[in-house]
């Protein structure tokens, strides 16, 4: 059996597995050793793979190991945050191949944006010595999926940009645009503390609150897109006006600049200053003032209840906030007391991914896309 779909399901092993033996592909893929040998065959006369002989000792034949040639299919994975740009050349088995950062300065305009990423285009195809074959941008705002516009990025001061268009036709290859908390349940899925977990919620804070949100291996969009908006959940009976419009939003008793008030710091609400003090205060007091931490796990658990999930990862300024143990135990505590929690349990997990969430994840969403055309 050689069909197309199996070459898929070879591929896809690999590229999230990493360099394996061929007798592991074929016990994974419940398929042959000659199956598996044929394709291989196949894969290395395309230039995709390699294979060399395992380190391991042990009797018999030793079984060769397939690897992944990063640089044979690449994708220009693209994060276009409010304060950087990072431009990453990602290979198929998930390597990077090279990766540059540039800050926004004063120019946010879309038509800087594809500017920079022609440049950057030709920049990283030279050092890699291949081309992109597809590009992805991740965008802290609500993105049509179907075409890749961006209907709003109120940070970027965007509104109705057809981004996917504008870069697809910039650089003369496909692209995909998602929202950052989409990417970074789709990088946790893939490549982070979530793999292989189905229903998943990536929660996070950093201008804002939001979360993406995997329900049985699908992206939860919404009918207009705004599912996993979890910062404007009305979590309070009465509050401050919040910037959506709304009052008594969540964001305003768990985001940035709640923290820093829970903290007692003075002056803008800056992530890494908010990091800093956590330590610091966790240090010296061994956790968070505690609203600040009831209003976090109450948040949490209407999450957990709603959406059923397997997993919640916590990150950006929520890293910093559930890296601290005993934060930690009382979130714990509290998902283990809801309804979903005392039926099945729900695994809670600090990102390991840091800042890189959102190329790993956009690289990942145009993977999908790459892999069965390989
Ligand atoms: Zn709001």
């Amino acid at each position: 059996m050689r069909d197309r779909s199996t070459r898929s399901a070879l591929v896809r092993a690999v590229h999230l597995g990493g360099a394996r033996t061929r007798a592991e592909l074929a016990e994974d893929l419940s398929l042959n050793r000659s199956t598996v040998k044929s394709l291989v065959d196949d894969l290395v006369a395309d230039g995709l793979v390699t294979e060399h002989p395992s380190s391991g000792g042990g009797a018999g034949r030793p079984s060769l190991v397939v690897d992944p040639v990063a640089s044979a299919a690449w994708v220009l994975s693209v994060d276009a945050a409010v304060d950087w740009v990072t431009f990453s050349a990602i290979g198929w088995g998930g390597t990077t191949l090279a990766e540059v950062e540039h800050e926004r300065g004063a120019g946010r305009s879309p038509e800087e944006l594809v500017e920079r990423i022609v440049a950057a285009t030709a920049d990283l195809t030279a050092r890699v010595g291949t081309s992109p074959r597809a590009v992805s941008v991740a965008v802290p705002g609500l993105v049509r999926s179907a075409d890749g516009s961006v209907r709003v990025a109120p940070n970027l001061g965007w509104r109705d940009v057809p981004l996917g268009q504008s870069v697809g036709d910039a650089v003369g290859l496909a692209c995909v645009v998602a929202n950052e908390s989409d990417l970074g349940v789709v990088a946790e899925h893939t490549r982070g503390c979530a793999r292989g977990v189905d229903d998943v919620v990536y929660l996070f804070a950093e201008f804002g609150v939001g979360a993406g949100i995997l329900s049985a291996g699908t992206l939860l969009g919404g009918s207009g897109g705004y599912a996993g908006e979890v910062g404007h959940m009305r979590a309070t009976r009465r509050g401050r006006r919040c910037s959506c419009g709304s009052d008594g939003c969540w964001e305003l008793s768990v985001g940035q600049e709640a923290l820093r008030d829970a903290l007692g710091l003075a002056g803008p609400a800056r992530p890494a200053a908010l990091a800093r003090a956590i330590a610091d205060i966790a240090a010296r007091r061994g956790t968070l003032p505690d609203a600040y931490v009831e209003d976090l796990a109450t948040g949490v658990c209407t999450i957990v209840t709603m959406v059923d999930p397997r997993a919640v990862v916590f990150g950006g300024l929520f890293a910093d906030v559930l890296g601290v143990p005993s934060v930690m135990d009382h979130v714990r505590a509290a998902v283990n007391d809801c309804l979903v929690g005392r039926q099945q349990g729900v695994a809670l997990h600090v990102s390991g991914l840091g800042r890189r969430i959102s190329v790993i994840g956009a690289a990942e969403l145009a993977f999908a896309q790459l892999l069965p055309r390989l």
